[in-house]
């Protein structure tokens, strides 16, 4: 006897081959059999002509120190993820030392735009080394199944503390910290993480411990995955950063290399492909590299207390070293800082903020005299009050006492490029920063928003292989051999969902993060159910079935 059995749904396997109506039992929390089904099972469910596939596997998430307090990797698993990949970019809460936890956590507050009381009410604490998270995560459950990139950052931190973010590693520090990575690998991490974004920062303008690292730090911390022949490396490149050195590095691990984050500049068009065209030529040397894109324009609500968007631009460091309303309205008011913004501004470069001021609106005004202003660009407010529209941005927000939020859609807002993109095969349809940015934006909805509007609706790819896109690839690439695919012996990771329907919702603001702190976040349309090995977790009306934690936390890595 089954313990599942799922009749009249319409199977698509995650390989890309055609959808086949069929039924699919589950048995001890694998796939038993599939197409002709028989034989009973504890409990049947007819699917009613729905699409039954592999979950989603989400590659680039930051839910390292949420998913200690929050099992659900929520909203992930309610979006049809059933496996997460964390520790991107270099930012992992492991390992780390009791007297290193609160510059981990305001890292993490800064670039991820995660509230500091939140996380130090939050953090389950009962750690220091990284096989020790693993574990950790292993005893309180969770609920997707994860997988732990060793992340640069903190590998850095534990061994330089505070220098880590100022000064070169010597070689006794970078033998230290390759000794660290390579039994992070050995206990079950998925692969190494780093940064080298501008756009990477900690508390006031502190640079990401990684971005600190020298050659000789770099080639000995990913290279050691080639004594170990396993894992998979990824890197948030800065604009500087070319393709051709990590294809260097990646020829020297012999492992399979993520390069992030290809999003789309309309303000410098080629960019993304320049890099897609090196990715390429890569490849054909034979290195495994991989182009981390999204589905999604990338859009911030922010207000000027918190406006990560500009901590790219050099003219805006003095920004990052004020640390209360009445030093930086002082800074926002003085001339000479607001001229060097607009002179950088003027000139594009591949950098997240190029003047985007036609796509950047007042959200919700701090005053109410303000609301009249509510929807209008900036473009259109600079034109009203005859100013350039960095003077009526930081104007409006010092007459509301920085309470303003706008939004932007900063990256990924041209669509026939960003169709490009996805359909590039040397592309990861990747870079839902889910966990992070929690502040000003929420893609965890990533691959619903694929399903729906560039499958369907646009019509870039079959069902079939955009389902691929989404299940079976990530899981090869990472070597994660038993999901990602429905097969007999496969775990019976599934989403149950309606190709006509299925999409994601808005965005939308809960006050639900420990301490009270707000969050955005985002609901599934058209998903029926989702199963982690086996296991229920969304019911057919949208409710999580609680208190279940399925996910296993993977070790094992075969690419
Ligand atoms: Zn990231």
């Amino acid at each position: 006897m089954y313990d599942l059995r799922i009749d009249n749904a319409i199977l698509h396997d995650g390989l890309g081959g055609a959808g086949r109506r069929g039924s699919i039992a589950v048995e001890a929390g694998r796939i038993a059999a599939l197409g002709e089904v028989s034989g009973t099972a504890r409990e049947t469910i007819d699917a009613g002509g729905l699409a039954v596939s592999p979950g989603i596997i989400d590659t680039h998430t930051h839910y390292d120190a949420q998913i200690t307090w929050d099992p659900l990797a929520s909203p992930s698993s309610a979006l049809g993820v059933t496996t997460v990949i964390m520790g991107n970019c270099g930012f992992t809460i492991a390992p780390c030392r009791a007297q290193d936890r609160d510059l981990v956590m305001r890292n993490l507050t800064h670039v991820e735009g995660m509230s500091l009381d939140a996380l130090r009410a939050g953090i389950r604490w009962e750690f220091e080394s990284f096989p020790e998270y693993l574990d950790l995560l292993e005893r309180q459950g969770v609920v997707p199944n994860v997988a732990c990139f060793v992340g640069h950052s903190s590998v850095r931190t534990y061994v330089l503390g505070a220098g880590a973010a100022s000064r070169p590693a010597d070689a006794g520090e970078i033998a230290q910290m390759r000794a660290i990575v390579v039994e992070a690998m050995q206990a079950g991490a998925c692969g190494f993480s780093t940064t080298t974004s501008r756009q990477h920062n900690g508390e006031s303008g502190i640079p990401m411990p990684s971005r600190l690292a020298d050659q000789a730090e770099m080639s000995a911390l990913t290279s050691c995955l080639a004594d170990l022949g396993r894992g998979t490396l990824m890197i948030t490149k800065a604009e500087a950063t070319r393709v051709g050195w990590i294809e260097d590095l990646a020829k020297a691990a012999g492992r399979p290399f993520i390069v992030a984050a290809l999003l789309h500049n309309s303000a410098v068009p080629e960019a993304t492909f320049e890099d897609l065209r090196d990715i390429h030529a890569a490849r054909a040397r034979g290195q495994r590299l991989y182009g981390a894109v999204a589905c999604t324009p990338l859009v911030f609500e922010f207000s000027m207390r918190e406006p990560y968007i500009f901590e790219g631009l050099e003219s805006w460091a003095p920004a990052m070293a004020v640390h209360d309303d009445g030093q930086r309205s002082a800074l926002y008011a003085d001339p000479a800082f607001r001229q060097g913004v607009i002179d950088e501004t003027a000139r594009p470069a591949r950098r997240l903020f190029n003047g985007q001021w036609e796509y950047m609106r007042v959200s919700v005004a701090g005053r109410e005299s303000g609301q009249a202003l509510e929807g209008q660009t900036l473009a259109a407010l600079g034109a009203a009050r005859g100013v350039h529209p960095l003077h009526a941005l930081l104007d409006l927000a010092l007459e509301e006492g920085l309470d303003t939020v706008f939004t932007v859609a900063l990256m990924n807002t041209d669509e026939e490029a960003v169709g490009r993109m996805l359909s590039d095969e040397a592309s990861l349809v990747s870079l839902s920063d889910a966990g992070a940015h929690l502040t000003f934006l929420c893609d965890a909805g990533f691959g619903l928003h694929f399903l729906g509007h560039w499958v369907r609706d646009r019509g870039l790819m079959s069902l079939e292989e955009g389902i691929r896109r989404l299940t079976s690839h990530p899981a090869d690439l990472f070597g994660i051999s038993d999901r990602g695919r429905l097969v007999a012996g496969a775990w019976a990771d599934l989403l149950m969902f309606d190709p006509a329907a299925v999409g994601r919702g808005p965005a939308r603001r809960v006050r639900d993060l420990p301490g009270g702190a707000t969050r955005l976040t985002g609901d599934a349309r058209g998903v029926h159910g989702v199963w982690i090995n086996g296991e229920r977790i969304l019911e057919s009306d949208g409710t999580l079935r609680q208190p279940a934690r399925p996910g296993k936390v993977l070790r094992r890595f075969d690419a």
